[in-house]
């Protein structure tokens, strides 16, 4: 089991992306603690999936926009044994206008939603690692960041964001022996596209190589790939999964 025994932080760990990330480390072994915003039934139906997995999944309903929700996860994350293996900023939202009609609202959730829990979840995770001088960061951002898409310059912003961060950040606790790498999903499949203009849709798969939609598994795949001793020289990345866009 390669991650027998690790603990893994993942925040929006119960849906989409973050549910395939959760179930992948508890498959191998690992205590995973999962937070969710609001979505209990979600999160009820995760702990049911990973019955009989060799790992353990354990969910928080915590705002990890905040610092006291970030320090909740962390905290639960860590339990009694008080250190974390790695954490997983996977949570995000859309709140898709064009520009000139988005309101500051939209701009702010957004903004707020997908680059303050970085701050927080990594400022009280990299604590968590400190003590055994070892630990793994692996971030959720998206091709956006390269490609830009009409009616998301609030979403590519946040995301462009959280590559930057990823960066000084992985310099910054490189030499305290930890890893920071990002991965940029291309289109998949989870609820967060069925938000998305079918048009959008449609001209991202077109514009693909391999003509169709991932799936939550392939990112968490990468993110595990990523988490592994298997990366143990790969620091400040970002590793593209989009079925051929960028
Ligand atoms: P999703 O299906 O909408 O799931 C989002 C998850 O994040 C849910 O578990 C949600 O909790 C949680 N969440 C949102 N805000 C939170 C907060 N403030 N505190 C705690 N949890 C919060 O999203 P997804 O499609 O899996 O996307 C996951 C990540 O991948 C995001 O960062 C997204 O930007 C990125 N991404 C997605 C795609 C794609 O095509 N799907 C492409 C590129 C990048 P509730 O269930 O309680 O609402």
């Amino acid at each position: 089991m390669e991650f027998s025994g690790k603990r893994v932080a993942v925040t929006g760990g119960t849906r989409g992306i973050g549910r395939a990330v959760s179930l992948r480390f508890a498959s191998a072994g690992a205590t995973v603690t999962a937070a969710y915003l609001s979505n209990d039934r979600a999160a009820g139906s995760l702990l049911e999936e990973a019955a009989g997995l060799p790992g353990e999944i354990r969910v928080v309903r915590a705002d990890v926009r905040t610092s006291e929700g970030a320090v909740a996860l962390i905290d639960a994350a860590a339990g009694d044994e008080g250190h974390i293996d790695v954490l997983v900023n996977n949570a995000g939202i859309l709140r898709d206008a064009y520009l000139a009609m988005m309101s500051e609202r939209d701009w702010a959730d957004v903004i707020e939603s997908n680059l303050y829990p970085l701050f927080h979840c990594c400022k009280w995770g990299v604590r968590k690692m400190l003590a055994r001088r070892n630990g793994v960061i692996v971030t959720i951002a998206s091709i956006s960041a390269f490609t830009g898409n009409p009616g998301q310059t609030n979403y590519a912003a946040s995301k462009g964001a959280a590559l930057s961060f990823t960066r000084s950040l992985a310099r910054e606790v490189g030499p305290l022996g930890i890893r920071v790498n990002a991965v940029a999903p291309g289109l998949i499949d989870t609820d967060m596209v069925a938000s998305l203009k079918p048009e959008l849709v449609e001209s991202i798969v077109r514009s693909s190589s391999l003509k169709r939609m991932g799936r939550p598994d392939e990112v968490a795949e990468t993110v595990a790939f990523l988490a592994s001793d298997r990366a143990s020289y790969i620091t400040g990345q970002c590793l593209i999964v989009d079925g051929g866009i960028v």
